[in-house]
């Protein structure tokens, strides 16, 4: 199968060429079809299976034909990281269309998103706060909108936003087309889908479960080891781009900073910082200039950086679903990740949950010097004599932690040059 069966406009594939898309993703074999017939759907999907272009790509298509210089589409995104990156998915896909996108989120100043709709834009994507204060402030219409996607709707709904959507809607008096994606559907989501769409389409790509092509393995350690055990192994592991998840701000901040003062090349990303840092710490280290970033939940949501081989949960998140969401930054579309992270004895709950969801025995690795007594199946890690890798005592053993195929019989992907 292969993008020319959506006969997309030469404007359209002139896009997915650049990018360098061979193959569609699963969720892109299931919603361009009814995106383009104009019916409502529901996506369930994880991030990194490629549902921006699932949307994005129909949309484009859509917009070729009908005015131009009104806001037509309107997408809803839970961060500013997320809104700023599938803002760029249009303009990279739609590059020979014409069309124009805007981002609009707050934290920022609102004359240059002024001057931008001013200028005319058929897609505007929006956090749902600064976009009610466009929409009541009227510089932008609402009248023209026929397509509304919500995407990451768990995430939204999870950081408060439910009303603030609502209210969204009640300002979208004309009919139009809905899509809702969420990687789990919880029943204020099925409520929400009830009341706002006509016959949706649902489409499933695997299931709200941890995975892709993502190694877990559970290191064991006390608290207050964590960073020492971390600094051994960012010093013994061979990476490319590693992402470590705190739970607090400060800690992100405080650990960062511990990391540069010990030599490594980190930024970090919490929702602390002016937007402007949050952009450059983002651009470096998508460009590689930062080898390691340290983030929080929020702010890290939605970062779609193709070399991150290593998601390090150096606390463990509170949930099944923020760790999907973790991990799903690394092992993006055809790549594969390692998830490590560090439990200490109150992590216990969500081990046992994971390994439920999963269906497996979760991997434990006992670094020398950093064990605790933490419920686990210990096995001894040596450092080979030919490498500088940690690796376990049998090697056979080292990457069959799990390897859930979540992502259906994935077909042959180029991967994306950007
Ligand atoms: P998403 O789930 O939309 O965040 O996409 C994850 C990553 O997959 C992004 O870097 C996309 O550019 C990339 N991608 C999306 N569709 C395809 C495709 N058909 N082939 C290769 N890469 C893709």
């Amino acid at each position: 199968m292969s993008f020319e069966t959506f006969n997309f406009h030469p404007s359209v594939m002139a896009g997915v060429r650049a990018l360098g898309y061979v193959t569609p993703t699963p969720i892109q074999l299931q919603c361009i079809p009814p995106v383009m017939k104009g019916r409502d759907l529901i996506g369930i999907a994880q991030t990194g299976t490629g549902k921006t272009a699932a949307f994005a790509l129909p949309i484009l298509q859509h917009l070729l034909q009908g005015p131009r210089g009104k806001v037509r589409v309107l997408v809803i995104s839970p961060t500013r990281e997320l809104a700023e990156q599938t803002c760029e998915a249009f303009n990279d896909l739609g590059q020979q269309t014409r069309l124009r996108s805007v981002a609009v989120y707050g934290g920022v100043s609102m004359s240059q998103q002024l001057r931008q709709l001013r200028n005319g834009a058929e897609i505007v994507v929006a956090c749902p706060g600064r976009l009610l204060d466009h929409l009541w402030g009227g510089s932008i219409d609402p009248s023209h909108i026929e397509i509304l996607v919500i995407d990451e709707a768990d995430r939204m709904f999870d950081m408060g936003f439910q009303p603030a959507i609502r209210s969204i809607l009640q300002c979208l008096l004309k009919p139009h087309q809905t899509l809702l994606f969420s990687a789990t559907m919880p029943e204020d989501i099925r409520r929400l889908v009830k009341d706002i769409q006509h016959d949706p389409v649902t489409v499933q790509i695997g299931h709200s479960v941890p995975a892709v092509t993502v190694s877990h393995t559970l290191y064991p350690v006390e608290q207050n080891r964590k960073t020492a055990l971390l600094i051994e192994l960012l010093r013994n592991t061979e990476t490319e781009s590693v992402l470590v998840f705190t739970r607090t701000k400060h800690g992100a901040e405080r650990l960062a900073r511990n990391l540069g003062e010990t030599g490594f090349n980190v930024t970090s990303l919490q929702g602390n910082m002016a937007q402007n840092k949050r952009q450059a710490a983002l651009d470096g280290f998508r460009t590689g200039s930062y080898k390691i970033m340290v983030a929080t939940d929020i702010a890290a949501r939605g970062i779609d950086v193709l070399r991150i081989s290593h998601v390090i949960n150096y606390d463990m998140p509170d949930s099944i679903d923020a760790y999907t969401h973790r991990i799903g930054r690394t092992g993006r579309v055809d790549q594969t990740g390692d998830a490590f992270s560090f439990v200490t004895s109150n992590d216990g709950d969500l081990v046992r949950d994971l390994e439920r969801v999963l269906n497996v025995k979760l991997e434990r690795r006992t670094v020398k010097g950093f064990n605790n007594a933490a419920p686990a199946v210990k096995r001894e890690f040596s450092r080979s004599p030919r490498s500088t890798r940690w690796q376990p005592a049998r090697s056979s053993q080292r990457r069959k932690a799990v390897m859930v195929n979540h992502r259906i019989s994935s077909p042959q992907m180029a991967s994306n040059p950007s």
